[in-house]
């Protein structure tokens, strides 16, 4: 079982939450072509290391947060809330 934290709760069970998928993913303007616009709904990225995903702690608090995953070893690099800024990864550190 994982433990996740949540900005606002702590840590708590995997079960309470779940993946919003990809975060930080700008809209385009409407004026675009279909295949812009195609993109923008369907195609994403799907790393083999740190993605920055969308989580909800949706049986807990509700809020909606972002989180620095690791897909292989499912490490929670960091959280940090939706207005904040991409947290610094460099030092490699796990979320408290
Ligand atoms: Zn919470």
């Amino acid at each position: 079982m994982m433990l996740i934290q949540c900005p606002w709760c702590g840590k708590r069970d995997e079960n309470e939450f779940v993946c919003g998928g990809t975060t930080h993913i700008a809209r385009p303007p409407s004026a675009v072509t279909d295949a812009v616009w195609g993109a923008y709904l369907f195609f994403r990225e799907n790393p083999k290391g740190v993605h920055l995903e969308r989580w909800r702690h949706t049986w807990g608090c509700g809020q909606w947060f972002n989180a620095a995953r690791h897909t292989v070893t499912h490490e929670i690099l960091a959280v940090y809330r939706m207005s904040d800024p991409v947290p610094d990864l460099s030092a490699g550190g796990a979320a408290s």
